[in-house]
């Protein structure tokens, strides 16, 4: 935690807390419209779809699948010691996507990193009660 040199996120106590609450707890927790049933990423007050204030949090798997990738090779502030690193796009298995650092992966070996490759969620201790979502590649 003490070398976590990266930004950290500040929970939005309206919109986003059900989110850290369950990061800290090793969760992947995703908001629901209850009116439609669809998942959505990221947090808002109203579903994206269908304009409900409905919306409820549940645990989620934290499972999905690379969508797309790119390999980044320049950075500032505590990525640039990390280049080169991948970040994706990952299609949650509950439905919608969300943007990562990837890990598993080569990253100066792009080619290597598979779209459609499964992976899971981990998350980093940023500080005393943030804890920042990673996705990894498991296959
Ligand atoms: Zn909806």
């Amino acid at each position: 935690m003490a070398d976590y040199n990266k930004p950290i996120p500040s929970p939005d106590p309206y919109v986003t807390q059900p989110f850290w609450d369950g990061a800290k707890e090793g969760k992947l927790m995703l908001p629901r419209c209850t009116s439609c049933n669809r998942v959505h990423w990221y947090p808002r007050i109203l579903c994206p779809h269908c304009h409900s204030s409905s919306i409820e949090w549940f645990e989620a798997s934290g499972e999905g699948f690379i969508h797309t990738y790119a390999v980044q090779n320049r950075a500032f502030g505590g990525w640039a010691d990390e280049t080169p690193y991948a970040t994706a796009y990952i299609d949650l298995v509950e439905g919608d996507r969300m943007f990562t650092a990837l890990r598993g992966v080569d990253a100066e070996n792009p080619e290597s990193i598979k779209i459609g490759a499964r992976v899971k969620i981990e998350f980093d201790q940023a500080d005393e009660d943030t804890y920042v979502p990673y996705w990894r590649v498991v296959d």
